[in-house]
């Protein structure tokens, strides 16, 4: 089984025993989600040292002020610029330049990438991003073990960050991790319009899926995302007694698309107590009990699209 989106970095798990009792649940394979990029280095050091382990480098839209632009970044991001047509970043386009002077050197699969990227759509919002941060970014980034950008997106629950922020970063990211040849997995609460406003608009030019964590959004929109090709994953809030929306939403969602997530150590399936991916195997059969199949095809299957989504896991 795994969890496609949890957290450890500074969360007070107790290792190594929490990873005994996950593994001995039956849970093979746990993705680390970073909210910054100091948790995705926590998390790389992390899975250098525990088989199964593997993490996501980005920044939450919680923590979006802190996405290193130079200046201030875009007030209204391109794909969402009134009256239509890119707004051009004034700010210097680090990358390129500086990776193309690396001549003689391999440099890292990311500078590789980055290089004989000039078939890329010539940016917008990532050409604005601090060149320390970024080659930070970039840096964890090309660890084999890093297996999405995220998790990035919009959260409009709270007026802060405000949204002009939460928008640059987002799109930022997502080029990013299409430079990168990564899949991303997305947060998105009470965002849902500009969500999908922003996947529109890059769905053209991105090869690489992504995954829609902790899916909020009910049946109704499920359609809208489907068409981008999102991947949807759910976890304990499934298995709450008033999760009708939720339940809706697995039950709309084609088996192949649906994957499973503890979010830990936040929405445990136990109200109350700290989440861990041990608690895995409750919510897989959750998800079976609604799609009406067997546990065993349950969890080969969400094998079988996290593999697809996430190549770098096998
Ligand atoms: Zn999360």
């Amino acid at each position: 089984m795994i969890d496609v989106h949890a957290h450890f970095a500074e969360e007070g798990y107790g290792f190594p025993a929490e990873w005994e009792k996950i593994k001995a649940a039956g849970v093979q394979t746990v993705i680390l989600a970073a909210d910054t990029l100091e948790h995705a280095a926590w998390h790389a050091k992390f899975c250098k040292e525990h088989e199964g382990a593997f993490f996501t480098v980005g920044v939450h839209p919680e923590f979006a002020s802190s996405f290193a632009f130079n200046g201030t970044p875009p007030t209204l991001p391109s794909t969402l610029k009134e009256g239509g047509g890119k707004k051009k970043c004034p700010l210097p386009a680090f990358p390129r330049v500086i990776l193309n002077e690396c001549e003689g050197s391999r440099g890292t699969e990311s500078e590789r990438h980055l290089r004989d990227s000039s078939a890329l759509p010539q940016n917008d919002a990532a050409s604005g991003v601090v060149e320390g941060f970024r080659s930070r970014f970039l840096s964890l980034a090309a660890d084999k073990k890093c297996v999405a950008v995220g998790e990035i997106g919009l959260d409009y629950h709270y007026p802060d960050p405000d949204k002009a922020a939460q928008r640059a970063a987002f799109e930022a990211q997502l080029e990013i991790a299409e430079e990168l040849g990564l899949p991303v997995q997305i947060h998105s609460r009470d965002a849902c319009a500009d969500t999908l406003a922003i996947l529109r608009a890059y769905h053209g030019r991105r090869k690489h899926g992504f995954l829609m964590h902790c899916y909020s959004y009910g049946a109704e929109n499920l359609n809208d995302f489907l068409e981008l090709g999102a991947y949807f994953s759910f976890g304990g809030v499934t298995c709450f007694k008033n999760a009708r929306r939720v339940v809706e939403a697995v039950a709309a969602c084609p088996m192949e698309r649906i994957l499973s997530e503890t979010d830990s150590p936040y929405l445990s399936p136990f109200r109350g107590e700290k989440n861990t991916p041990a608690n895995i195997p409750v919510i897989v059969e959750k998800l079976a009990e609604i799609k009406g199949v067997s546990l065993d095809e349950m969890i080969g299957t969400i094998r079988r699209s996290a593999a697809r989504l996430f190549p770098r896991i096998q």
